[in-house]
C-alpha cells in the first residue's frame, strides 16, 4: 500500500546546493516515490550540482528553476513559471538559510543592523514570501515544510544571528499555519540535528555540537540526512494530515535533555 500518496504530486524543493544538502535527501526520497520534483537554486554553482546529480535520474520528472529568496521579483518569476507549467503545487520544502560569516564569528553583541536584517530576510521572511507566492497554486490544499534548528530556543555558541532568525522562522511557521489552515495548507518546521553540509561549515562551533549530541542525546549519535528526509516525507504526505504549525525534532532526542 502506498501510504505516502506522493506519486505524481508536484513538490517544490528549495535549497539543494550539493548532494550533502538536507534538501537533496528529501528530493531523492520524493523522486523514489514518483513525485514530480521542481528544484529551485540561487547560485549557478548549485544549478550545476543539481543538474549533475539529476543525470542519474533522467527517467524521473524534474525541473530546475532559479529563485533568489532575497528578491521578490525572482520569487514571483519562479512561482509563476512553476504554476503555469504544473497548475497545482502540492508541497513545498523550504530548506534555505544564510547569514554573513562575520555575524557567526563575532560575538552576538557585535551583530550589525544590516547583518541582522539580512539573516532575517534570507532565513525567516523567505518562508513567508514563498508561501505567499505558492499559495495561488496550492488549490488542492498542501504542505509546506521548513528546516529549523535548536539554536532558535537555546543559546548554542556561535549560532548567534542565525538562532534569532530561526526563532522568527518558527514563529512564522505558526502564523502561516493559522492563516493558511482554512485553505487546507499545512505549515510545519523540522528541527534537524547537526548534519555536515555546506551551510554547517559556516558555524564555527559545529564540530563541538556534533560531539555534544553523540555524548548527551538519548540515542547517543547524530542523525543522518535520510532521517530528516524521512520525517519530511511524512510531513509532506497525508500521514500528517492533522498536524500544522508544529516544530518536529529529528535530533536523536537531544532537545529533551537538561
Ligand atoms: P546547504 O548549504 O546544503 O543548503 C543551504 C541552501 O540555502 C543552499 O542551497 C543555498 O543555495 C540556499 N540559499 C541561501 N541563500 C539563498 C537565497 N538568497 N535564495 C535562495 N536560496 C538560498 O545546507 P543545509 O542543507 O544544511 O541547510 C538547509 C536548511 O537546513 C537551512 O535552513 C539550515 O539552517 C537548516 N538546518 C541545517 C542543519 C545542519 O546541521 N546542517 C541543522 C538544522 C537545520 P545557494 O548555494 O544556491 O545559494
Amino acid at each position: 500500500m502506498d501510504v505516502l500518496q506522493l506519486k505524481d504530486k508536484n513538490i517544490v524543493v528549495m535549497g539543494v546546493a550539493n548532494e550533502r544538502s538536507i534538501a537533496w535527501g528529501v528530493a531523492k526520497s520524493l523522486l523514489e516515490v514518483g513525485a514530480n520534483v521542481i528544484f529551485t537554486y540561487r547560485k549557478e554553482r548549485s544549478k550545476g550540482k543539481i543538474e549533475k546529480v539529476l543525470a542519474n535520474y533522467t527517467d524521473y520528472n524534474t525541473d530546475v528553476v532559479e529563485c533568489d529568496v532575497n528578491s521578490d521579483e525572482s520569487i514571483a518569476k519562479a512561482f509563476t513559471e512553476i504554476g503555469e507549467k504544473y497548475g497545482v503545487i502540492h508541497g513545498l520544502v523550504h530548506s534555505v538559510a544564510f547569514a554573513n560569516a562575520e555575524d557567526l564569528h563575532n560575538r552576538f553583541v557585535e551583530t550589525t543592523r544590516d547583518g541582522y536584517a539580512f539573516a532575517q530576510d534570507t532565513s525567516a521572511y523567505s518562508l513567508v514570501a514563498v508561501a505567499k507566492a505558492a499559495r495561488p497554486y496550492m488549490t488542492e490544499g498542501g504542505s509546506i515544510v521548513t528546516m529549523t534548528y535548536l539554536g532558535a530556543e537555546r543559546v548554542l555558541d556561535g549560532y548567534n544571528v542565525m538562532g534569532v532568525a530561526k526563532a522568527a522562522l518558527e514563529a512564522s511557521t505558526r502564523y502561516l499555519a493559522y492563516d493558511l489552515g482554512a485553505e487546507g495548507i499545512r505549515v510545519n518546521a523540522i528541527s534537524a540535528g547537526a548534519i555536515r553540509t555546506l551551510a554547517a561549515k559556516g558555524v564555527p562551533s559545529f564540530n563541538t555540537i556534533l560531539h555534544q549530541i553523540e555524548e548527551k542525546s538519548p540515542l547517543k549519535r547524530n542523525v543522518t540526512s535520510e532521517e530528516v528526509a524521512n520525517m519530511t516525507m511524512v510531513m509532506l504526505s497525508n500521514l500528517s494530515s492533522g498536524v500544522t504549525g508544529e516544530v518536529i525534532y529529528v535530533d536523536s532526542g537531544y532537545n529533551i535533555m537538561g
